[in-house]
């Protein structure tokens, strides 16, 4: 007999963005309908036994971004600084787009502001859909649309993606590399941290330099979570995290999200789909055995990202879990994985 399909409750995705783009175009899609593209919509989540994630609300750096391309690590107008009122701007029609979704779902999906949302979601198999922002471009020095949009559901934040703004600096995306390429938080970016602890958002480290690691880890009164980024010493991408970085999140009670991307989980760097699922539980390996089994989540970077062709898209799930299985992990370390720890970490951090 199969084992029962396990929910996952995921860290990061970019499927707002996507549907935001291509809104209009030859690659517009529903939410409702399952496409052949991408990898996230609602007849393939639930296929997969994708319960719910972080949904990011992420502006790229260029307004007429190409979908069809992925970042080039060495195209400098991929990370140019974002005007603030046009990220607010895009900011405001993901989120109108997903509470859009939420509204047409008929209860199929929901936009959870509490653990307990989210657990009444999981409960009646609905959709559980968190705002996060990814690169705090949209936010003004006085928290302004901080409030507002805290207000409209937003409940995760990462202060930047990896280029600057007014809050700190991004880390680059260079390989091989070491995290730290240059400085830190802002006095604004600390203040931010300090709003966000207020508000109980929670403040995500993944695409931070490592001195603003460290600032954000001397600032905060949470539990340090970078949502999705991968272990170093197996793959020496600057978006990874070092051990002592990951001995400092374990430490503060907080959690990593395992990121699907190819190039974050290869130890040559590279972006290839034929990637087994034996390199990402190689790194989960590494993960557990710094951050302890409460410290280890998936972040999978879906409609971001190049996946290993073993998972394909949302519907691909369960084949990452069978390979959490087939590499001795019980049922009860691959449900904490899966979705347990971060629901622990976000009740921890929202209340
Ligand atoms: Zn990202």
């Amino acid at each position: 007999m199969p084992p029962s399909r396990v929910p996952v409750f995921d860290g990061h995705n970019d499927t707002l963005l996507k549907l935001e783009l291509g809104e209009g175009t030859a690659r517009a899609r529903s939410f409702f309908d399952r496409a052949r593209r991408d990898h996230i919509d609602l007849p393939r989540a639930r296929e997969g036994g994708f319960a719910g994630g972080l949904f990011a609300m992420f502006v790229p750096s260029q307004a007429d971004f190409d979908l069809n391309s992925r970042y080039d690590p060495n195209d400098p107008a991929h990370f140019a600084p974002v005007e603030q009122p046009r990220a607010l701007a895009m900011t405001l029609r993901m989120a109108a787009r997903a509470r859009r979704i939420e509204r047409a779902s008929d209860g199929a999906v929901a936009i959870c502001r509490s653990v307990s949302e989210i657990r009444a979601a999981m409960a009646r198999d609905a959709l559980a859909l968190v705002l996060h922002i990814e690169g705090a471009e949209a936010i003004d020095p006085d928290f302004t649309a901080l409030e507002v949009l805290h207000a409209a559901g937003l409940r995760s934040l990462g202060p930047v993606w990896s280029r600057d703004n007014i809050f700190g600096h991004g880390v680059p995306m260079a390989f091989p590399s070491g995290p730290d390429l240059g400085p830190g938080l802002t006095d604004a970016g600390k203040a931010l941290v300090r709003a966000c602890n207020g508000l109980k958002i929670l403040v995500d480290l993944s695409h931070i330099t490592e001195k603003g690691f460290w600032d954000v880890a001397a600032t905060t009164e949470a539990p340090l979570v970078a949502s999705h980024s991968n272990a170093h010493a197996l793959c020496a991408s600057a978006r990874n995290l070092t051990d002592r970085q990951l001995d400092a999140i374990a430490e503060s009670g907080g959690l990593v999200g395992l990121n699907f991307h190819t190039a974050f989980l290869r130890e040559d760097g590279r972006d290839r789909s034929d990637t087994p699922l034996e390199t990402m539980v190689r790194h989960l390996d590494h993960l557990l055995a710094r951050l302890g089994e409460d410290g280890v989540a998936l972040g999978s970077d879906f409609d971001g990202c190049l996946v290993p062709r073993a998972i394909g898209d949302v519907a691909g799930l369960p084949h990452l879990i069978e390979a959490m299985r087939a590499a001795g992990y019980g049922e009860a370390l691959i449900e904490k994985i899966a979705w347990r720890n971060w629901l622990s970490v976000l009740e921890r951090t929202w209340s």
